[in-house]
């Protein structure tokens, strides 16, 4: 959602695409960026139906533009989804359920799952993973703070911290008993990635677009 992350996003799926078509190949598409700064005020004044109506509105240009299907480029605002989908004819690929079949496939039970608040806290989204059969593990009420906040104050706005690198990598590190970590946000993987870590990572930016990628040339 913040153009930090849907730049990793476009880039992923053109690479995806041109690695399995080859030549001059890429993938055709329709990319809707919404302005950010009016969706995070509506998630801080908890006024979720008009950022829902925002992104109804974004979807409908999306699909009288022609788009066989939708991405929403973050976890967040799969929150909306149950509000936006009746209004929409055309598919939506849903991040978590991409997620969920990685980490299945990987054969993981126990994942650390990190995000902002609204993610890691509320149901939306960890029921999908719940329902597939994984189990979640959520950062204290500190760490989930931390998290949040260096998410909307950093690393939606590009700014890449050795600070946060390393709280980041101390909140996964003090875990005990996890076999994988969820980047439940998108803009994580600009921060950390699996080079720093031992455990399995399932980033849910690149799991998404590789999806993406996947669906359209099937
Ligand atoms: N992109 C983030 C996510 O994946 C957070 C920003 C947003 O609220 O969309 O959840």
């Amino acid at each position: 959602m913040s153009w930090e992350s849907t730049l990793i996003y476009y880039k992923i799926i053109n690479q995806q695409t041109n690695k399995i078509l080859g030549s001059q190949n890429n993938a055709k598409s329709i990319l809707y960026t919404i302005n950010f700064e009016q969706i995070e005020k509506l998630q801080q004044q908890n006024r979720w139906q008009e950022a829902g109506n925002i992104l109804i509105n974004a979807c409908l240009s999306l699909q009288n533009g022609g788009a066989d299907f939708i991405i929403i480029c973050t976890n967040t605002m799969h929150k909306l989804l149950p509000q936006i989908k009746p209004h929409i004819k055309i598919p939506f690929l849903h991040i978590a359920k991409a997620t969920a079949h990685e980490i299945q496939k990987n054969s993981i039970k126990d994942v650390l799952l990190l995000g902002t608040k609204f993610t890691i806290k509320e149901n939306f989204y960890k029921q999908i993973l719940i329902d597939e059969g994984i189990n979640i593990i959520i950062p204290s009420e500190k760490d989930i703070n931390t998290i949040h906040d260096i998410i909307y104050g950093e690393l939606c706005l590009g700014k890449i911290s050795k600070r946060s690198r390393q709280a980041y990598l101390d909140i996964i590190n003090k875990q005990q008993n996890i076999q994988g970590v969820v980047f439940g946000c998108t803009e994580i993987g600009l921060l950390i990635s699996q080079d720093d870590l031992s455990i399995k990572v399932f980033d849910t930016t690149y799991i998404h677009a590789t999806k993406a990628v996947e669906y359209a040339l099937n």
